[in-house]
């Protein structure tokens, strides 16, 4: 599945790294939420190529995100 964060309206509140601290942690340099780095898609911090024993965490992650920036998909074409 795929996950993406829309990183520049991040509040940096941790609800997602708290969450699911195997997809998400806080960057270092602008606070910011971030994809992990083995979960990267083509190196991109806002976009991760996520297995799908992560989705539990992951949709838990997009449902307490205060600001609704997590989307998780399929596919291109389907929201989850
Ligand atoms: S839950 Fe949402 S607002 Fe909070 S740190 Fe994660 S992406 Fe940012």
């Amino acid at each position: 599945m795929n996950v993406t964060i829309d990183r520049m309206d991040c509040v940096s509140c941790g609800a997602c790294w708290n969450t699911c601290p195997d997809l998400f942690e806080q960057n270092p340099c602008d606070s910011l939420s971030q994809i992990t780095e083995p979960f990267r898609f083509c190196g991109d911090r806002a976009e991760g190529n996520v297995p799908d024993n992560l989705f539990p965490c992951s949709r838990d992650a997009m449902e307490l995100c205060p600001v609704h920036i997590i989307t998780i998909t399929r596919d291109a074409s389907e929201k989850m």
